[in-house]
Parts: structure tokens; C-alpha cells; sequence
């Protein structure tokens, strides 16, 4: 049976704006031995804003935009939301759509195949593309095959981020990033927080497989999400951890614990309110 107190808990929990889907989870959050966090909407703000547009090969900015715009009116991904912001919104008739998960979109829009993503999405595509060293992620775009561009769009920390790595350090958890975006944005990033282990430009099937590494090596594995493409890692961590407020419904579905207000610091919170739940059934 369980102990009246994990029930006080969690009601303590949810009073502070943490979901914690059952009893089992305080023991496992109790033990969690390593945190990982996903980069975009968990660490960062997940509200890109389009902060420069390079035009090329005889493309205008206005129509390198534009282009991004029509394929990424079908996307929900945060960098898709940023570029609707700057453009405004378009239609087109819209013949195919893929969404190339941690890499971008491809589409055929009226007369247009259009292609927008990272540098993994052009090389795949055999897109020759300017390869950039820029403070910002960069959306690549691609029309019947032509480069036609990149747009810089950036991101901003979340206030807590610091706070959320610098407390789980203090428990003893190692912290780790796993992340979609490049290498350079994901250095700079945890270099800023403090992150002393992190793996870039992974497909959503890659962070599966470092959670998995992970668990193998040290124990408990707790993993934070925003589920836009990493809902199947919230479900295969010990401690499947959603955003509630930005995350997807898949996400906050599959998760084991749901922070209401988006708030990473409130990962080392949880644990510590299991730490203190008392185990002893009087
Ligand atoms: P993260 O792991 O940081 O949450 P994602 O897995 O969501 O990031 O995305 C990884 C990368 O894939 C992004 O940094 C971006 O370069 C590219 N990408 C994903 N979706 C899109 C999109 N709709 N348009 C353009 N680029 C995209
Ligand atoms: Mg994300």
C-alpha cells in the first residue's frame, strides 16, 4: 500500500504547479540520478523571433520570407511561428507537406517545391547552401531546387534556466542537454547555464537513443521536454518530465510529471519534495 504522505505530496506538488501522475513517481523522482533537458521551449523560450533574412542567387529577402512562409504556415514548430510573425500569413494550394522531424519542412505549394530546415535538411537534399557562423539558428531556403537563402531567427533563455541547472547540481544530478539544434548554438547555451554534458544536432530517434546510453550508465534518468519531437523520449525516460503550458498534448499524455507553468527550475523542485516525502507507513 502506499504512504499517506506521498499523497500529501503530490498534493503539495500540484498546489505549486506540479503534476505528478502517480505514487511510484515520487520514489523515482526521489532517486533520479541524472536530468536531462531538451534545449528548445525547456531551457530556451521556444519564441524564436526572425532577426535577419539573406537573399541569394537573384532572390529577393522579401520572397526568401515569403517562401519560408508558405511551407511553414503548416508547420507548429516554434522557428515555423517566427517566420508566420515576420511575413504575416499566407496560403497556397498545397499539392504535398512533410515535416522532417528536427530538420524542417518540404512542400509542394503551387508551382513551388519548397524546402526550409537546418544544414542536415540541405545536404540531404543535395541543396547547395552558405554554410553560416552566426548567433542564431539558421533556416535554410530552398525553391525548385535554387538556394535562395537563410533566415536568422533567435531564441531567449527562460529566466529560471540557470537557477533549474545550478539546484540539480546542488542535489548531486548530473545535468545533461540533448538537443536538435546545432552544435554552436548548444555550446553557447551551456556554457551559459552551466551544462557540462551536451549532444547537438540529434534526430528526435538519436535523443532516444542517449537517454537510453544513459540510463545504461548511472541509474534513474529523468528527461524534460516541450514534446516538440521529443514526446517519445518523455515516454521512455524513468521520469518522463512535460511542459504544460508549451508542450504538446502527446507530451503532457505520455509524461509522468507535467510543470503547469513551463518552468525548468521546477524539476529540481519535484525531487526535492519527493527527497522530503516521508517513506514510512505508520
Ligand atoms: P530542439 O531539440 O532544440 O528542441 P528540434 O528537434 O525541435 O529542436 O529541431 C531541431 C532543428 O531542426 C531546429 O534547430 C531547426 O534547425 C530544424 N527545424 C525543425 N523544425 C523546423 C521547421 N519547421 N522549420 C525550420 N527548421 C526546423
Ligand atoms: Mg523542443
Amino acid at each position: 500500500s502506499v504512504p499517506l504522505s506521498y499523497f500529501a505530496s503530490i498534493g503539495k506538488a500540484a498546489r505549486e504547479g506540479i503534476l505528478i501522475k502517480g505514487a511510484n513517481f515520487i520514489d523515482a523522482l526521489r532517486s533520479t540520478r541524472i536530468v536531462a533537458f531538451d534545449k528548445t521551449g525547456t531551457l530556451t523560450k521556444g519564441s524564436f523571433r526572425v532577426a535577419e533574412v539573406v537573399a541569394k542567387n537573384g532572390f529577393s529577402k522579401e520572397n526568401v520570407l515569403k517562401f519560408a512562409a508558405l511551407v511553414e504556415m503548416h508547420s507548429n514548430h516554434p522557428i515555423a511561428k517566427s517566420i508566420i510573425d515576420a511575413y504575416g500569413e499566407i496560403g497556397g494550394s498545397v499539392k504535398s507537406y512533410k515535416e522532417l522531424a528536427g530538420r524542417g519542412v518540404r512542400a509542394e505549394i503551387d508551382d513551388y517545391t519548397i524546402i526550409a530546415g537546418n544544414d542536415a535538411l540541405m545536404h540531404e537534399m543535395n541543396i547547395e547552401h552558405d554554410s553560416c557562423d552566426v548567433e542564431g539558428t539558421v533556416v535554410h531556403v530552398a525553391v525548385n531546387g535554387v538556394y535562395a537563402g537563410y533566415i536568422i531567427v533567435s531564441d531567449q533563455l527562460k529566466d529560471d534556466a540557470r537557477e533549474a541547472v545550478e539546484d540539480l547540481k546542488e542535489l548531486g544530478c548530473r545535468v545533461v542537454m540533448v538537443t536538435g539544434d546545432s552544435r554552436e548554438i548548444a555550446e553557447r547555451v551551456a556554457s551559459q547555464l552551466g551544462v557540462d554534458e551536451y549532444y547537438a544536432e540529434l534526430l528526435p530517434e538519436d535523443k532516444v537513443r542517449v537517454i537510453e546510453g544513459l540510463k545504461a550508465e548511472d541509474g534513474i534518468v529523468a528527461f524534460a521536454g516541450d514534446g516538440i519531437n521529443d514526446a517519445p523520449v518523455i515516454a521512455r525516460a524513468d521520469v518522463g518530465i512535460a511542459m504544460g503550458g508549451l508542450g504538446s498534448e502527446a507530451a503532457i499524455e505520455v509524461a509522468d510529471v507535467v510543470i503547469m507553468d513551463d518552468k525548468p527550475s521546477k524539476v529540481a523542485r519535484s525531487i526535492r519534495l519527493s527527497q522530503r516525502t516521508q517513506r514510512i507507513v505508520w
